[in-house]
């Protein structure tokens, strides 16, 4: 992210793609990070041997009944509460009929008319542009509504010829569905919605985020249409689980869909897949509707009562969301709103600010130096902050030493550099070694200024007769004469003193 970016008026431009609009909504299944299921006892640990933790209830043999889990109710509750959402006070559990080999007892417990959590929006920004150009714009997507379901078990089709397996071990694991109005009007608005919806379910703990074994993995919804025209037919590419493969799948479907139509074809309601190895996507069945599910309320389960009292004790318990830390470091730091939001990107990294910024007492400093040197360094190496060599400490105490004059700003970058190969040694014991100290010895540095003033006697004319750069001149060479460890402040008020 781009540090010296403020946020500026939003762009008016719209965006159209050869002159159609695109429209995007997106569902998207959070698994839940509760230990057990969301109807039984089994464990929803990854990884198991296949079969192995999936028990008779979450088959729906005879003889069964599901009982609800009220960690994944709470979880759905702090997700409604951190997107300003209604919590429904009674929501009712339904049969959604299908039959696939993953799903042998005929239906998932999903909800249907009454979800648990209902309405809320996802605000965020959106970086659009490059470089100087760029522009941040906030956005908002509201949300339809948030309903908890039980996951389906996997086909295996990768080490099985002409044969599927199955594995039932998913069967069960709490899901929250979390749906979008058709708010987003681009790939990369997309992208950001699911980043920032990524980034509140991991803050507040309700699911591990992990895309690679799919505890959250979304569906987009694309259309496009005319400018003014009602929605377009939708497409629904299915399971993504990667933010690089959402932004080329939507990409990919939009060309298509735009070319479908300019070559007069209509598009068909359609369930896509995204095949990454040739960046396309294929249509896997013709999209079901409701009616085809014939949900009806789930005659097992009672329905899930949710008073306030416990809406409240969930809310008392719920750490400081990403938004209103912003607006904390906004308000307590002077950051810009963006720098507040980049900062409070995640919950590690907003920590390591706040403790190196009350560590130095310095936070726009600090912040300039996570989103600059730091990320440099970490996007480098591919880590996040929680693989920082530099503790906030240190930070800290090099932010401390280019403050009371100690080093220069140049000197600090070749602090960092050593503290990252070697994040044993100190910040101090490096400026010792490397002899980074600016000089500070006044009488030192006027003998350096009163013979680069002596020896360049054309410059020192040049400027007293009223050319200003003439100083920039001395300035380096006394730079130069002092091995870099002026403070190039300091030059410049000596040499004016001196010339004046
Ligand atoms: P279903 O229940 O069949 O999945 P919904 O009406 O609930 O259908 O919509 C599912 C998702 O598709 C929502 O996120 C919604 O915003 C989005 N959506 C609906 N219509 C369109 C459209 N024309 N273009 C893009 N997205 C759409
Ligand atoms: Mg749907």
């Amino acid at each position: 992210m781009n540090a010296t970016v403020q946020a500026k008026k939003p762009a008016t431009k719209s965006l159209l793609v050869q002159g159609y609009e695109v429209v995007i909504g997106f569902e998207t299944h959070a698994q839940l990070s509760t230990q057990s299921k969301i109807f039984s006892r089994a464990s929803t640990a990854f990884g198991a041997q296949p079969n192995t933790q999936a028990c008779a209830v979450d088959l729906a043999l005879p003889g069964t009944l599901p009982v609800m889990n009220k960690g994944a109710v709470e979880r759905a509750i702090e997700f409604g509460l951190a997107v300003g959402s209604q919590i429904a006070p009674r929501s009712i559990f339904a049969r959604k009929n299908y039959f696939y080999p993953d799903l042998p007892k005929g239906y998932q417990i999903s909800q249907f008319e009454i979800p648990v959590v209902q309405g809320g929006a996802v605000e965020f920004y959106l970086e659009t542009g490059k470089g100087t150009e760029a522009v941040l714009e906030k956005k908002s997507v509201r949300l339809v509504r948030a309903h908890l379901e039980e996951d389906a078990g996997k086909s295996l089709h990768e080490d099985f010829i002409g044969q599927t397996g199955i594995d039932l071990n998913r069967a069960g694991t709490p899901l929250l569905e979390i749906v979008t109005e058709p708010d987003m009007r681009s790939s990369a608005e997309a992208v950001a919605y699911a980043k920032e919806l990524h980034k509140i379910v991991t803050w507040i703990g309700i699911c591990d985020g992990n895309m690679q074994e799919g505890s959250f993995r979304c569906d987009a919804n694309v259309s496009v249409r005319k400018p003014g025209a009602e929605l377009g037919t939708r497409r629904e590419i299915k399971n993504l689980n990667s933010f690089k493969f959402m932004q080329q799948a939507i990409d990919f479907e939009i060309r298509w869909q735009i070319d479908e139509l300019e070559d007069g074809r209509a598009i068909q309601q359609a369930t896509v897949l995204f095949n990454p190895d040739t960046g396309e996507t294929r249509a896997m069945r013709t999209k079901e509707d409701a009616a085809d599910y014939r949900y009806f309320p789930d005659p097992d389960l009672p329905p899930l009562v949710v008073a306030p009292e416990w809406v409240e004790r969930v809310r008392a318990g719920m750490t400081e969301l990403p938004r209103v830390m912003a607006a904390r470091f906004s308000a307590t730091y002077g950051l810009s709103d963006y720098d507040a939001a980049a900062l409070t990107q995640s919950r590690d990294v907003a920590t390591y600010f706040e403790s190196a910024a009350q560590a130095c007492g310095q936070p726009k400093l600090v912040g300039n130096w996570i989103m600059g040197e730091v990320s440099k360094r970490l996007n480098a190496s591919e880590s996040d902050i929680s693989a920082c060599p530099v503790s906030a400490q240190q930070l800290a105490q090099l932010i401390g030493r280019i403050q009371d004059g100690t080093i220069s700003n140049n000197a600090a970058r070749q602090v960092m550099d050593v503290l990252w190969a070697e994040p044993a040694s100190t910040v101090d014991a490096i400026i010792e070694a490397k002899g980074l100290k600016q000089m500070n010895d006044t009488g030192a540095l006027e003998a350096i200024v009163d013979s680069v003033l002596a020896a360049n006697p054309k410059n020192v004319a040049e400027y007293r007769a009223g050319n200003a750069k003439a100083l920039n001149a001395l300035v380096g060479q006394i730079m130069k004469g002092s091995q870099g460890k002026a403070n190039p402040q300091q030059v410049h008020e000596l040499l004016l003193k001196k010339l004046a």
